[in-house]
């Protein structure tokens, strides 16, 4: 098996994002399933030990033996928040269940509620919302405290979202997680929440015990965007990462937050190098509509499909890396 090193330094990355937040096992088993099948190599998922039961499955069927990445969060980083329906408020208008890309909501009788395992925190329906009916939750656990319980099985990396100006926090829970795992790290930062300065001075603080290139940098240009495949979407990514080039910081860089089948012809074009590439929304929503159905391991046609339009992703992707 080719290890995940290799694959960075190659930068011939293709990692799928489930999302940190999903635990809907049996569309995280399909989603593996099909972008194995398809050349990813690298799959980020809910630290959660049947969400990775679920991951290892997919990979099974895909006879595949491809990297497996769990995400943990610092409280409020919305990667780990869900969206609450106060029922006081809402006026059962439906508006959030049209735009929700999870199928998250639902409404039996006559209320509307969120599947908290299929909620990934993308917060559209809260955008939708006139009536504020929607709040976002995080049920806090302390990030090293997701990650005990997983320690001891089969885990190629650790990413960590930590999207907030609260150093001490990040820090403090970084050597945590540092003192746990010693494989890769990844640090998932969201660009449009954080100033340039602080960012740098945040990781120059992470990686000053860490040895060069032990760190994965998941440059968050424009997170959970909705899945737009245009280049004004991958844009703030491409950005990011040249923003991280220009510091010359002895990490990986994958591209993600708004990726899409044209990010990596984009890096390519402004001459930013990255090794690879995250890509969640946009690679959910092109396999969608195959992958909704109970009985897609048994319909041939359907996994056809499926891996025919993940495969075309790949190609796009690889093309420019
Ligand atoms: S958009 Fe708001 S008011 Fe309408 S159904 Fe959803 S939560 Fe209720
Ligand atoms: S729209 Fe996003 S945040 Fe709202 S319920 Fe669906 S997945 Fe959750």
């Amino acid at each position: 098996m080719e290890t995940l090193k290799h694959i960075l330094e190659n930068k011939k990355c293709l990692k799928l994002i489930c999302g940190a937040g999903n635990e809907n096992i049996k569309e995280i088993e399909k989603l593996v399933y099909v972008y194995a099948m398809a050349g990813f190599n690298f799959f980020d998922i809910c630290a959660k030990k049947d969400v990775l039961i679920a991951a290892e499955n997919g990979l099974k069927r895909a006879d595949s033996q491809a990297n497996i990445c769990v995400s943990i969060g610092l409280q409020n980083d919305v990667h780990v928040s869900k969206a609450v329906i106060n029922n006081q408020k809402c006026i059962n208008c439906n508006i959030c269940l049209s735009v929700c890309p999870q199928n998250a909501i639902y409404i039996e009788d006559n209320k509307c509620s969120v599947d908290e395992k299929k909620c990934i925190g993308c917060f559209k329906c809260l955008d939708v919302c006139q009536n504020s009916a929607i709040i976002t939750e995080h049920k806090y656990k302390a990030p090293h405290t997701m990650l005990l319980p997983l320690i001891s099985e089969k885990i190629d990396c650790v990413e960590f979202h930590c999207t907030s100006d609260k150093t001490n926090e990040i820090i403090d829970n970084w050597y945590k997680i540092r003192s746990l795992y010693k494989g890769l790290l990844s640090i998932c930062l969201d660009r449009s929440k954080l100033g340039d300065d602080y960012i740098i001075y945040m990781l120059k603080e992470m990686l000053k015990k860490s040895e060069p290139y032990s760190v994965i940098l998941q440059v968050d240009g424009k997170p959970m965007s909705g899945g737009e495949n245009n280049y004004n979407s991958t844009l703030q990514t491409v950005a990011f990462a040249k923003l991280i080039n220009d510091a010359k910081l002895p990490v990986y860089i994958l591209l993600s937050g708004g990726t899409n089948s044209l990010s990596t012809k984009l890096a390519k074009e402004c001459e930013v190098n990255v090794n690879g590439v995250a890509i969640g929304s946009y690679a959910r929503k092109i396999v969608k509509d195959y992958i909704q159905y109970d009985n897609f391991f048994e319909n041939d046609l359907l996994k056809k499909k499926a891996i025919a339009v993940a495969k075309e992703l790949a190609q796009d992707l690889l093309k420019y890396l």
